[in-house]
This record gives structure tokens, sequence and C-alpha cells, in this order.
């Protein structure tokens, strides 16, 4: 045992992290070596060769060989670097990597599902290994980050994602099933690559695309049931306003790129009320862009405001929107604003320049999410700080290039007095010898929790309110000495802690207003859902043993 056992125990674990289901163990002796290396270990190994990659991309493809080749070990060095890693697992090199997705391909980690298969989905789901799948991230490609069209390309999104569901979430990852929806691209250079693994010819629309989703909402329910988290995922947003609608209440589904944002966003709001001291009511927002997020931000507090006793009248009309063809006025020609942001247009004269609207308007909160860079124009980011004592400044666009103003800009133009957040990182600031760290709302503080607690609790659908709980539950857990860093979230550092302990708010909540279906229902939560969760050791493939009585 000692001579030829030991040595490659470890290289055994390695092994059975391959599949959950079918165990590959092959033991070559002729190689067997004298040390029995730990995880801490092999994590030093990991790093080390992580940190000796030249550029993202290769990290990227070296973390993901890692994921195919030994599950729990990349899910450790994953975990226990998130800062480090995560803007390589997910935003901004996932972009990449979906766009050279022919090139880095190695194997399929989900499940494509092309149009071809209509009528046949229930089957392709069955030939998924695992069969007990409780969340599922779905896109269909057509609107991946802020890259566009990316047809079948898109799967590195899904799959970065579910990543973050297990390291963020502690979900485990057989339970995780990444999938791709396609039904062909518009992206002509697509249509003559050789390396395309998808269907070369332009998107299928209309009602054979609608049928396909419906199928495929109807296949998850069959076979995993009515508590499968359904997450949409970078579908354009003439289809995910239409589907989330369409879904909401009649599966588990959320959409992350509206409700998930929308969280995050509104987070980054009531943390900074702590600081500004206004109630939300008392605030005025002007919103730059109405598109997915911002609209999604402005239901959100909409609601919130609700919440607190506003009617939806008087809650809506603290919330100025902009979009390409200027303020959101009911004088704007019949048809020229959308439904889900039509609530929202005023009865007021109809103005273009963003400089003017912040004169008129003078807003307490200017939000960005428009992917205009250079919005907030010097003007506008001093007249923030004229007409407020703590203006709001929050330029969300993505990436740091389309981003509406700089951190630096905010707080020098308005005397360090701003609450600033972007969407992409932006470097912490100096002024007057303290040290002010610009928020980053990221959606990754929102979901990974979320999902856990609807997973936990067997949740059948999700109402708003539950992202509106999430969000509470997140600007609670920025501290006072955080914010008087400038900091509206929480350090990334801390986001599993963050993520678990949204869940386990949301698990209070779900139980006491008869969402959740999982029963009986558990005393402690929290000891409940953490023993749910994903553990970052290997597991011992010994059956468990014991003793009975001697009377037996
Ligand atoms: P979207 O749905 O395409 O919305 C963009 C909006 O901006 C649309 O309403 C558009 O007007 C408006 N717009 C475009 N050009 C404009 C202009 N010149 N003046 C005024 N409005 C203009 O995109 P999205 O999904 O909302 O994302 C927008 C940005 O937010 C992206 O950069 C994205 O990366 C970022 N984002 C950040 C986060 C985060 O920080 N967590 C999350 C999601 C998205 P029309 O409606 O008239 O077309
Ligand atoms: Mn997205």
């Amino acid at each position: 045992y000692h001579q030829w056992f030991a040595p490659w125990k470890s290289r055994l674990f390695e092994c059975l992290q391959i599949s959950k289901s079918v165990a590959m163990i092959w033991i070559d002796l002729s190689t067997s070596y004298h040390c029995n290396r730990t995880m801490e270990e092999q994590t030093v190994r990991v790093l080390t060769n992580f940190q000796k990659r030249s550029n993202d991309l290769d990290r990227f493809i070296y973390l993901i060989s890692l994921q195919d080749r030994n599950e729990k070990l990349f899910y450790k060095v994953l975990s226990e670097n998130v800062e480090e890693m995560m803007p390589i697992v997910y935003t901004p090199t996932v972009g990449q990597a979906c766009e050279h997705y022919g090139i880095v391909f190695r194997r399929p980690r989900g499940l494509f599902i092309s149009i071809n298969d209509k009528g046949h989905i229930y089957d392709i789901l069955c030939n998924w290994p695992e069969r007990n799948v409780k969340a599922i991230v779905v896109t269909d490609g057509e609107r991946i980050l802020g890259l566009g069209d990316l047809g079948v390309y898109g799967m590195g999104i899904p799959v970065g994602k579910l990543s973050l569901y297990t390291a963020l979430g502690g979900i485990h990852p057989a339970k995780c099933l990444p999938i791709l929806l396609d039904v062909g691209t518009n992206n002509k250079k697509l249509h003559a690559d050789p390396l395309y693994i998808g269907r070369q010819k332009g998107r299928i629309t209309g009602a054979e695309y609608d049928e396909l989703v419906d199928e495929f909402m109807h296949a998850v329910q069959r076979r995993y049931g009515s508590t499968c988290l359904i997450q949409f995922e970078d579908f354009a947003n003439h289809n995910a306003f239409r589907f989330l609608d369409k879904y909401r209440n009649k599966y588990c589904t959320f959409n992350d790129d509206i409700q998930g944002t929308a969280a995050v966003g509104a987070a980054g709001i009531f943390a900074s009320l702590r600081i500004t001291g206004k109630k939300l009511i008392d605030n005025v927002f002007l919103f730059q862009g109405a598109g997915g997020a911002n609209t999604g931000i402005a239901q959100l507090l909409s609601l919130a405001m609700q919440e607190e006793g506003a009617t939806e009248a008087e809650a809506n009309s603290k919330i100025w929107m902009v979009d390409i063809g200027g303020l959101l006025t009911k004088g704007r020609p019949a048809g020229d604003i959308e439904g889900h942001k039509a609530v929202f247009a005023k009865d007021f004269k109809h103005m273009n320049n963003l400089e003017e609207m912040v004169d008129e308007i003078k807003p307490t909160a200017i939000i960005g999410a428009s992917a205009v860079p250079g919005a907030f124009t010097d003007r506008i980011i001093k007249a923030m700080g004229k007409y407020n004592e703590r203006p709001i400044i929050f330029a969300l666009s993505n990436p740091t290039s389309k981003a509406e103003c700089s951190a630096e800009q905010a707080y020098a133009l308005t005397e360090g007095r701003c609450m600033f957040a972007s969407g992409s990182p932006f470097p912490s600031y100096n002024m007057n010898g303290k040290t002010l760290h610009p928020g980053q709302g990221n959606n990754a503080y929102i979901f990974p929790g979320v999902a856990l607690g609807v997973i936990t609790c067997g949740l059948r659908h999700i109402p708003d309110l539950l992202f509106l709980r999430a969000a509470q539950r997140l600007a609670e857990l920025v501290t006072d000495d955080h914010l008087a860093e400038g900091r509206v979230y929480p350090p990334l550092s801390d986001i599993q802690e963050v993520s678990f302990k949204i869940a386990v708010d949301l698990a209070q909540y779900c139980y006491s207003n008869g969402l959740a279906s999982a029963y009986p229902e558990p005393e402690n939560k929290a000891e409940y859902i953490r023993s749910f969760m994903y553990t970052l050791e290997y597991e011992s493939f010994e059956p468990e043993t014991w003793e009975w009585p001697g009377s037996a």
C-alpha cells in the first residue's frame, strides 16, 4: 500500500474529478512517483502556471483546461483568488474567448440545441449525463456582452456564469447546465469562419424561434422539474423583455441583464443614501440610456419607493429617462417609446441636451448605461456638485472605454463629494491624503446569492420583490467604514460571504411569504444552505461504514 498506492492516491482523486457519472481510472504503475501532493501544493502549481502565461486569453485557456482535468482543484483555486481570476473566467476576458471560441474550444461544456432539433429538445436533455440539474444558464448568442451577435461562440457566457454559480454561490457544478440555443447568426464574419461550430446561416426569427424557446422551457420543466432555475443571459433586448414577461410567472426564471443589473444598481443607490441622508422618495433620478440595464434599475427603484408607501405614479415621477431620441416625454411621436419605458415618460418639454436637462431637472443622482463614452461632461459633473451636497454619479457602461465618465473626473470635479460607481473597475483615487475606492457594480454580487437562495428553497417562480430584497441586503452589507472610503459595494474579496448572506436572507423571506416549496421548512436556514453547498476539498470515495450493536 505505502509503496505504490500512496504516491498516486492523489492522482486517483484527480481522475475521479473528471466526471461524476463515468469514473475512468487509469493507473500507470511505471510512472508512479514518490510524493503525494496535497491540494494546497497543487494550488501553488496552478497559480505558478497561471501567472506565467503572458496574456489573459492564455490564462483563460489554462483555467478551462484545468476545469476539464480537475474540476475540484479549479474551483478551489478560483474561489481563493476571486479578484484575480474572476476577470479571466468572466468579463472581460470571457468576451475575448467568445470572439475566438473556434480556437479556444476544447470540448463542449454544455448543450448546443439547434433549430434543427425542434421537436426533440427533451431527448437532447436526456442525453446530458447529470439527472439532477438545478440551474441552467441559456443564451441564443445574439447580444454577447457589448460584442453583439456571436452565435454559438456565445457559449463561453453560460459556461463562465455557471462557474461563478459554483465558485461564488457554492452550487455543485454537476447541478449546473450551460445551454446555447443555435438559431443561426446574423454575423456575416461567422458564416465564413471555417472553425465556427454552429449553424452558418441567418437567424431564424418569428413564430419558429418562439416555438423553439417555448419547447425548450417546457422540456426543461419536464426533465428537471418546475424548480429548476433557468437564467436568460445575453438575449437581444427585443427578446429579453418579451421572454421575461412571458415566462416569469410560469417558470423559475429570471434575466440577469435586466433583473441582476437592476439589483446591483439599486443596491449601490441604497448604500449611497446612507451618505446623502436622503430618503429614496426625496431623490430625483436621471437615467442616461433606457435599455435593459437602466430600465431594470428604474423599475426596481420605483418598486422600492412603492414599498415605502409611494403610489406608482409618485414613484415613477421621480425617475427621468433619456434614450437616443432624447428625454422620454409624452409629446414624442406615437410608437417612439417602447412599452417597458413608457411609464417613465413625462409631461414636459422635449429636450435633447443632457447638460441642459441636468440644469433643468436638477437630479440628485445621475446614472449612465448608454455606452456613450464621455456622456457625463465636466459641466454635468460640476453641476451635479453644485446642486447636491453629496451627488450620486454612476457611470455603468462597459467596458472602461465606454464609461460615461471616469472615477477621477467624478471625484476631482466634485471635490471628492460624490458617491461614484462604475460597471468596469477604476483604480482608487487619492484626494487630499484620503483614498477613495470607486464601487464596481458587478452583477456577480447578486446572481450567485439569488440563485443559491432560489434553488435551496425550491422556488417555482421569482417575484421582483426578491431582487429588491437582495439589493437591500447587499446594501446593508456595506459597512460604515466601506462608505467612508467611498465604497458603495463590499470589497470583491468578500463576495462569497455576501452571496451566502443574500441566500440566507432570501430563504427567510421565501418561507415567510409562502414562496418556498422545499419542505419541511428548515429551522436554521443558514445551516441548511451551508449543508447544500459544494465543498472545496477532495471527497473520500470510501463508503461510510458503521457498527451494529453487539446484541444484534
Ligand atoms: P441597451 O439595452 O442597448 O441600452 C442602451 C440604451 O442607451 C438604449 O436605451 C439607447 O437608446 C440608449 N442610447 C444609445 N445611445 C444614446 C445616446 N447617444 N444618448 C442617449 N441614449 C442613448 O444596453 P444595456 O444592456 O442597457 O447596456 C448599456 C450599458 O450598460 C452597456 O455598456 C453595458 O455594458 C452596461 N451594463 C452595465 C452593467 C453593470 O454595471 N452591472 C450591467 C449591464 C449593462 P434607444 O433605447 O433609443 O436605443
Ligand atoms: Mn449579460
